[in-house]
């Protein structure tokens, strides 16, 4: 892993950088990877992605709650969106994280809030997808899947990280529920005792994991910026005449925008995660930590004024 990356994921964690970005951050670059601070501010972005056939998801951003009645007003917002993506016609899903819905209080309230929220994205005929966090959380969220998928809910899907040892484990064991997951390399900060250090082992663990889950019965979110694994997908599904129907290309808003509508002209299903909201410091932090040339763009903006 490259230094300047751990770098900045250790940085994100301090209050004083937190207070700085938090002030000027919004108008020097996190608007590039968040669609507005309000719901309001959300919704045009999302139709414009759409009218250029674009599928999206969105996420209120913000993770790590510490309080049951602050859990209950993120459901609240969750439900408000969904019968907003409704009412706007939007094709659009919702795509949260469980330490939003109290995953780091109690993980039977986190249970109750989501499944509230899958079962109400039914009632709207929508789709959750849970994101995958730091790896301490990971038996808790696959634990609250397989829950999910086993008292009946059909509209939600997971997420595997392929920078985890443990992840062919856990994809093997999850394939015989025909699940619906996305598959990213992994955003955080993990030890070398867990995590491949290296980015080319993390990439051929992501090769391993895409061909085991596209050969399944699922269906696959290939989560990636990176070409060569989009084509590999590509040319992996046409050889073992895989239904262009069973995966999609996801990426994310404000990443690779040409190549997300080239893949569109060529007739690939892709989705662009386009997530809202004031609690943006995170999120900005690991889209600087993916890329340190990032860094120099928010730096440009600050020079620019
Ligand atoms: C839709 C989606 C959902 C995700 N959900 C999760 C999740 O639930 N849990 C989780 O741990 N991680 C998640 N991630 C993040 C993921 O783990 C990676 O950190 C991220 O996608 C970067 O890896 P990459 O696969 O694009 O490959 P990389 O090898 O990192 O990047 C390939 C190329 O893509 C471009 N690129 C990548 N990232 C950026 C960036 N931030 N800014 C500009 N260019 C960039 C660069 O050109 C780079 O050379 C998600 C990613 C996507 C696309």
């Amino acid at each position: 892993m490259s230094a300047l990356r751990s770098l900045i994921l250790a940085a994100a964690d301090s209050p004083r950088m937190q207070r700085f970005v938090q002030k000027y951050g919004f108008k020097l670059g996190a608007a590039r990877f968040v669609a507005g601070e309000t719901l309001d501010s959300a919704v045009p972005v999302l139709r414009r992605l759409n009218e250029q056939g674009l599928l999206t998801n969105t996420t209120l951003l913000g993770e790590g709650v510490r309080d049951e009645a602050e859990t209950r007003a993120v459901v609240a917002a969750y439900r408000e969106l969904l019968d907003r993506v409704q009412a706007e016609g939007l094709r659009t899903n919702v795509a949260l994280k469980l330490t939003h819905l109290g995953l780091s209080i109690d993980e039977e309230l986190a249970q109750r809030n989501v499944a509230e929220l899958v079962g109400h994205a039914a009632s709207v005929g929508n789709f959750v997808r849970i994101d995958m966090e730091e790896s301490r959380h990971v038996d808790s969220t696959l634990r609250i899947y397989r829950r999910l998928r086993e008292s009946g809910h059909a509209n939600v899907g997971a997420v595997l990280q392929s920078y985890l040892f443990r992840t062919e484990t856990d994809l093997a064991e999850l394939l015989p529920l025909a699940p619906n997951l996305r598959l990213v390399k992994g955003a955080y900060l993990e030890p070398p005792e867990i995590a491949y250090p290296h980015k080319r082992d993390v990439d051929a663990a992501y090769v391993r994991l895409l061909e085991a889950s596209l050969s399944g019965e699922g269906f696959t979110a290939i989560a990636t910026h990176d070409e060569t694994l989009i084509e590999h997908a590509i040319s992996f599904a046409r050889d073992r005449g895989i239904s262009t129907e069973r995966f999609q290309f996801q990426m994310l808003y404000g990443v690779r925008s040409r190549l997300q509508l080239d893949l569109v002209r060529r007739g690939f299903a892709v989705l662009v995660a386009t997530p809202y909201g004031p609690e943006w410091y995170r999120y900005l932090m690991r889209r600087l930590a993916e890329r340190p040339a990032n860094v120099l763009f928010l730096l440009r903006n600050l020079v620019r004024g």
